[in-house]
């Protein structure tokens, strides 16, 4: 009997949960396929990085802009904010109102157009930087809205929801592809690849890289 290929587009950042996601998705899917969005980051190291990762692993990239998103919010991401500061909602100056909607909205509308079943996004809502936009109710939620308003079923999967830094080390290392996340993923919010750290490039002091850190080292700590 013929079985019809699962295809699969991975919101792809670049950054270590993304990555980790796409060697999931390489592993568990026929057809994989990735979509990055430029949304006027202060660096573009992340996206070159995704550029890199993409060409290393042979999978088809569509980098969208959507830099326009800058011009109607305000986060330290994408201004010169500092982004170790919160917000007047509480919320990390790092947040950008309304992207992980806007991200999964038009990858979703890729999806369709690729005839993809799954829809891939690595966000996480365990040790997540306070991003209400990378909970399960709201995913749960944009997948219901986004496939009602398409005549679609596709799956949104969100492999590391329930994860911590540390145990995405650890799906990395189940997936073998440890290496790869350490030495080609950014997740530096200063785009800093000049300092080589164990847990990979950063400049180790912003939450990004504290995250990172303190996750690489739990999980060192776990498997030894
Ligand atoms: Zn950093």
């Amino acid at each position: 009997m013929k079985t019809e290929k699962t295809k699969a587009v991975v919101i792809f950042s670049g950054g270590q949960d993304s990555t980790t996601c796409l060697y999931y998705a390489l592993e568990t899917y026929d057809e994989v396929e990735a979509i990055t969005f430029a949304y006027g980051q202060k660096h573009s190291v992340e996206i070159d990085q995704s550029i890199k990762i993409c060409e290393m692993e042979q999978v088809k990239q569509t980098i969208v802009d959507i830099s326009f998103l800058n011009t109607l919010v305000e986060s330290a991401l994408t201004s010169n904010g500092d982004v170790n500061e919160i917000n007047e909602k509480g919320l990390p100056a790092s947040f950008v109102p309304n992207r992980n909607q806007l991200f999964i909205t038009l990858a979703h509308a890729y999806a369709q157009k690729i005839n993809a079943k799954v829809l891939i996004t690595g966000v996480c809502q365990t040790d997540y930087s306070g991003y209400p936009d990378c909970r399960k109710d709201f995913v749960d939620l944009i997948q219901v809205a986004s496939n009602i308003g398409s005549a679609s079923n596709i799956v949104i999967e969100t492999p590391l929801m329930y994860l911590t830094k540390a145990q995405t080390f650890e799906m990395a290392q189940d997936y073998d592809c440890i290496d790869e996340v350490i030495e080609h993923s950014h997740t530096c919010y200063n785009g800093d690849r000049t300092q080589r750290h164990d847990w990979g490039y950063g400049c180790a002091k912003c939450p990004a890289c504290e995250l990172r850190q303190k996750g690489y080292e739990e999980f060192i700590s776990k498997s030894v």
